[in-house]
């Protein structure tokens, strides 16, 4: 099986959307679209059609760009079941278990509730990729606006699950913030430190530092390696807190 062509365009001040191509069958998958306009011109610009959007959750900043991409494209709408009433014009709902295909290659629905209440993810497992939207980010995790430190405990379990190899697409670029933050939360790992070196080279050139490995995650992400709910729910706090 072709291997899927995963392009970021970072669109408003600091989100990604993901563009999905698969060129046996000429598919394009957007990912939380929060934008129309330089979606569409990104997806353009390699001779792509985009034909499904996929949203993780219904906020403005990964649903803003659905109708203007469907009026331009007819594009199908997958999105979380439980978010319905906040989504426009869905032609999909999906939950925990379905699955859902662009060409051959197949994800799976993760329910990872806690940024939001119907909060879903999309797991290709055959390919070692998963969309996770606000639930984490390099070093981070996402704010518990509709949800428990529980869930967010739980979600992480399931993310650490993977294969280390797992290529983690995120929704924004909050690297460093987030690794100012697990310098605080764990003074002493080396990892972390490492990490922020390159990080900051990174941001200080420009450059975008997502996607991150569940590899990587595993060694440095403070939500992640939290070693109970108690203590995610203190970091989160501290971390909200700035
Ligand atoms: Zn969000
Ligand atoms: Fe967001």
């Amino acid at each position: 099986m072709a291997e899927l062509d995963i392009v970021r365009v970072p669109v408003l001040n600091d989100n990604f959307v993901w563009l999905v191509h698969d060129a046996p069958s000429g598919e394009t998958v957007v990912v939380d679209p929060s934008v129309a306009e330089p979606v569409l011109a990104a997806a353009a610009q390699r001779g792509w059609t985009i034909s499904q959007i996929w949203n993780t959750h219904w906020h403005g900043d990964h649903i803003g760009g659905n109708a203007g991409i469907v009026a331009a494209t007819g594009a199908r709408v997958t999105a979380p079941a439980a978010e319905l009433a906040k989504i426009p014009a869905v032609d999909c709902a999906v939950g925990e278990g379905d699955r859902v295909r662009i060409g051959d290659h197949e994800a799976s629905v993760l329910s990872v509730p806690a940024h939001t209440a119907g909060h879903i993810a999309y797991h290709f497992a055959e390919d070692r990729a998963i969309f996770v939207g606000d639930t984490m980010f390099a070093m981070g995790c996402g704010r518990l606006f509709e949800g428990t430190p529980e869930q967010m405990y739980a979600n992480m379990r399931r993310f650490e699950a993977l294969p280390d190899e797992t290529r983690v697409y995120c929704a924004h670029e909050y690297t460093l913030s987030n690794g100012k933050y697990a310098l605080r939360a764990e003074p002493d790992n080396a990892a972390v430190k490492a990490r922020m070196a390159e990080v900051e080279a990174a941001r200080a050139r420009g450059e975008a530092t997502v996607p991150t490995t569940i590899g990587a995650e595993r060694a440095t992400n403070p939500f992640l390696r939290a070693g109970s709910v108690a203590e995610l729910a203190r970091r989160r706090a501290e971390k909200d807190k700035g």
